[in-house]
This record gives C-alpha cells, sequence and structure tokens, in this order.
C-alpha cells in the first residue's frame, strides 16, 4: 500500500515551497508591525517578487512531474485507485492536487500583477483610514475589484463569480449554502437586538472606558493567553494598526494586538481572539509543515478557533470566576466599586455599534452580513466604488440602526479589501457557528469543564482542540471534521441557542 514515504520527492519540495511561503508572512508582518513607511514600495516589490516565485512552483513543471506520478492532473484522480492508498496519503494527495488546479487557472503575471497592487493598496488604505479620506482609497480598490473579477473569470464557476472568491477560504462552501444560513441567523438576531435594546434591566458599563494602564493591559492578556496554553517559547505579541496572527512554522507563531488605554476590552479580547488562532497554528502537526497535513482546514474552522476562546470562554462566567479577581488587583482604581456580577453583565453588554472588531456576540454577524451583501454587489452586480460609503452608511441604518458619521467608522475600518480579500468575511460567521456547536462537544466530553474554568484551568480544553481539530491538518474536509467530532453536520441551532439563554438570563427577558 503506498504510503507518505513514497511521496518523499513531492513532500521535500512542497516544504521548499512553504519556507520561502513563511518569508512572504514574516515580511508582511514586519510590513504591519515595524516596518519604516518610506519602505512601502520596495517591500511591495519583495512581496511580489516572491509570490511570483511561489507561484511558479506551484504550477510549473517541477510541480507538474512530481504530481503526475501519483495524480492524473487533469481530474485529480490517484492513478493506482484511492482505495489503495494509505488515508493519509491519499488526503495529501487530494489537497495538493486542489491547490495545485486552482492555483495552475491563475496566469503567473495575473497573481504578480495582483500582489503588486494590494501591497500598493495597503499603506494608501492606513492613510485614507486615518485621515478619514475615502477618495484616496477608491481608485486602489476599484482596481482590486477589477482583478478580482477577473480572477473569478479564471478560476470558473456554476452560480455565482463570488464561490470561486469564497472557496478560497471556505472550500465547498458556497452563495447558495450561505445565502439560507444567513437568513435563518438574521430573522433570530434581529428580533433578539430589539428585545434587549427595550429591555428595562441594562448592565452597567462606566468602568469600561475608565483608565487602564496600556503596558498593563497588555501584561494581563499575556498571563490570559499563557494560561490557554499559547506558549510563548514559539510565539510572541506586537503591537499593530488591526490584530492579526500569523505563523510561519509550529515553532513560531506571532500575534498583535491594539491596545486603548480608555478602553478594556479591546485589547484583551482581541489578545484572546488571536491566542485562539495561534494555538491552532501551533497545534498543527510539524512532521506535516509544508504539506496539508500540516496546514488549517478553511479559514471558517481557523475562526471557530479563536472565537471558541473568545466568546464561550473569555466572555463565560466561570472563567471570570477566576480571572476577575486577577484583572481587579491589576487595576485596582478603574475596578474599585465593581463586582463580579456587574464586571460579567458589563462585558456582554450588547449595543449596535460601528466596528465589527469591538462588537458584541449578539451584533457581530449582522456586521458580517453587511459586508458579505456588498462585497457580492461589488462582484456579482458592478455595484461602482465610489458608492460604497453610501451603501455601507444606509446598511447600517438599515441592519444595526446606526449610522456612521465618518467613513473611517465605516467603509475604511476592515483590511480586507485592500489586501483582495473578497469573500473572507463569511468565514467569521462560519466561524461562529463552527464554535458554538465545537464548544458544545466539548462540554459533552469533560463534563467538569465549566469547574476547571472556574480554577482559571484552561489547558485540558486547549488539549481537547489539539486532539479533536489542530493535529489533523488538511486531511479532513470542514464538513467532515465537524461530523467526525460531533456526529451531525454544521449546526446553527447551538449558536442562536446559546446565545437566547445566555442573554435571556443577563437582560432578564421574559
Ligand atoms: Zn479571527
Amino acid at each position: 500500500m503506498p504510503t507518505l514515504d513514497n511521496l518523499k520527492p513531492l513532500i521535500t519540495y512542497l516544504k521548499e515551497t512553504q519556507n520561502i511561503r513563511s518569508a512572504i508572512s514574516l515580511l508582511s508582518w514586519d510590513q504591519e508591525t515595524y516596518m519604516p513607511s518610506g519602505a512601502s514600495q520596495a517591500r511591495a516589490e519583495q512581496l511580489s517578487g516572491l509570490m511570483g516565485m511561489v507561484h511558479e512552483r506551484k504550477v510549473g513543471r517541477e510541480m507538474s512531474a512530481l504530481l503526475s506520478k501519483s495524480v492524473d492532473l487533469e481530474t485529480g484522480e490517484l492513478l493506482s485507485g484511492i482505495s489503495s492508498w494509505q488515508e493519509e496519503a491519499a488526503a495529501l494527495l487530494r489537497e495538493v492536487w486542489s491547490d495545485y488546479h486552482r492555483a495552475r487557472q491563475l496566469p503567473s503575471k495575473f497573481v504578480r500583477e495582483l500582489g503588486l497592487e494590494t501591497a500598493l493598496a495597503h499603506p494608501v488604505w492606513i492613510e485614507a483610514r486615518q485621515n478619514n479620506d475615502f477618495k484616496r482609497f477608491a481608485p486602489h480598490l476599484q482596481k482590486i475589484v477589477a482583478l478580482k473579477k477577473q480572477e473569478a473569470e479564471y478560476l470558473g464557476y456554476k452560480d455565482s463569480p463570488y464561490d470561486p472568491l469564497l472557496d478560497e477560504y471556505e472550500p465547498g462552501m458556497t452563495v447558495a449554502q450561505l445565502v439560507p444560513i444567513f437568513a435563518s441567523l438574521k430573522d433570530k438576531l434581529v428580533p433578539l437586538v430589539e428585545k434587549i435594546a427595550a429591555a428595562p434591566h441594562q448592565p452597567k458599563t462606566d468602568f469600561l472606558d475608565a483608565f487602564y494602564e496600556e503596558s498593563a493591559q497588555i501584561r494581563f492578556g499575556e498571563q490570559v493567553l499563557t494560561a490557554m496554553g499559547f506558549s510563548f517559547e514559539c510565539g510572541r505579541q506586537d503591537l499593530s494598526a488591526h490584530p492579526f496572527t500569523t505563523s510561519f512554522h509550529p515553532s513560531d507563531v506571532r500575534l498583535t494586538t491594539r491596545v486603548d488605554a480608555h478602553d478594556l476590552l479591546s485589547s484583551l479580547f482581541s489578545s484572546i481572539h488571536e491566542g485562539g488562532h495561534g494555538i491552532y497554528d501551533q497545534g498543527l502537526s510539524e512532521a506535516g509543515f509544508g504539506t496539508p497535513l500540516g496546514e488549517a482546514i478553511s479559514l471558517g474552522i481557523h475562526e471557530s478557533q479563536s472565537r471558541l476562546w473568545e466568546n464561550s470562554v473569555g466572555r463565560s462566567l466561570p472563567f471570570w470566576i477566576h480571572f476577575f479577581p486577577i484583572l481587579k488587583e491589576t487595576f485596582p482604581s478603574a475596578l474599585k466599586d465593581v463586582d463580579l456580577a456587574s464586571y460579567y453583565a458589563g462585558i456582554n453588554r450588547v449595543r449596535p455599534s460601528l466596528i465589527r472588531v469591538e462588537s458584541d456576540e449578539v451584533t457581530y454577524n449582522l456586521h458580517v452580513m453587511l459586508r458579505f451583501e456588498i462585497e457580492r454587489s461589488l462582484i456579482e452586480d458592478d455595484l461602482p466604488v465610489s458608492e460604497l460609503p453610501e451603501r455601507w452608511n444606509d446598511m447600517m441604518q438599515s441592519y444595526l440602526g446606526v449610522r456612521p458619521a465618518t467613513d473611517s467608522e465605516g467603509v475604511l475600518q476592515d483590511i480586507h479589501w485592500a489586501g483582495g480579500a473578497f469573500g473572507y468575511f463569511p468565514t467569521y460567521t462560519l466561524g461562529n457557528l463552527y464554535a458554538a456547536q465545537l464548544f458544545n462537544q466539548a462540554k459533552e466530553d469533560m463534563k467538569d469543564l465549566n469547574t476547571q474554568m472556574e480554577k482559571g484551568e484552561l489547558l485540558s480544553l486547549k488539549s481537547w482542540l489539539n486532539d479533536k481539530v489542530h493535529r489533523w491538518g488538511r486531511q479532513y474536509t470542514s464538513d467532515e471534521l465537524i461530523r467526525r467530532i460531533t456526529g451531525e453536520p454544521l449546526n446553527p441551532d447551538y449558536f442562536t441557542k446559546g446565545l437566547d439563554e445566555k442573554y435571556s438570563k443577563l437582560y432578564r427577558l421574559s
């Protein structure tokens, strides 16, 4: 039976390619953390050059020759029949071929052009956001949208040009599957948001914007990350405009956060969130590094890891039974008159707001739906980029009842479009849904999980995730993995039921 051993030359080649990709990730990480602003043109060229090299390696003659020893390059079928292969080796070939097939559809010239445009757009987006100047960013965005439409044509699609873009982040997912999921969520979330807004009992929240010294916030975040099992021997945390996680190897995983002395929650929850991503990356197989067996399945599954830690753990009462006294010691004057119950209610306040990354669990998915609708309008219906701010603001009004006063608080807030990441946003909501389903299963499997959390013991949850999710890499598809772990396909009811229970109690809804 052919095994991974029979694929050694291919695996060696894939690892070499991954080392270049890791160098690209390091340059990008540096671009968003420490790079001097004057270097942006030179960096754009470095990134574009390396990305072209990677693309060439993914689709070039050497790759074709290596892969064609085991796979029919046109159809993806294994030459000696799939059942004859060891399961891991067959999964590796399936995923490598799927990457190969996708990449081969994009001409190298196109990939270089997209890389250069997005690298140039990045500093312009930062400046436009700082100066509330959408007009400055618009021509860059218009170019990127045109390139993404071209990409969809290269990749091909059956129903919507948005499908192949979405498929890059959530393999197998389509607009046709997402629309009913989002519609049913919206039907449940909008009335819940309204009931909460109308509730006579509202939490005290004035302590949230008291003064919290910035370096103490960072230290507290690192304490929580350590308890979660994030390894600082194999990772670090820095500052950036928009928090993110990137990984060069399971032994080198970088988190970023941002910190504001008058906002306790922004840095804390971004640390916990990015920590969830980081723990996934640190938990991937080192032996599988460079191959699909050492890679994350999809962004939706990646986001399920960050959301599980952020919401199911970080916004739960058991977690704060342990950590609130430590937080109070760290910030004695800001939290002087706050007890655990009012703290827990305060950090779970539901309030329609302008900024997605700072929004609460209940309204968050409405922010995502708005972006999904706008992306579809840009990609499917030719909505001109110049009309984006107006469209954005109108939709905020109708989904959340609030209207941004500036584009910095509106259409310019996210980094994604500047990077050409269309089809990415829906994975945030999928992550929320997967997270709720996985956490429900973790509680089934570990009956004393709440008690452990009350003691600040989070490591068995981390090991459970290592074992059930992280170590498999892309051996299973997201659908297969969720079924294997929970015994059923993606089921949004765990998410909506969980919210109903939690917020009915917090807001004393009848
Ligand atoms: Zn995330």
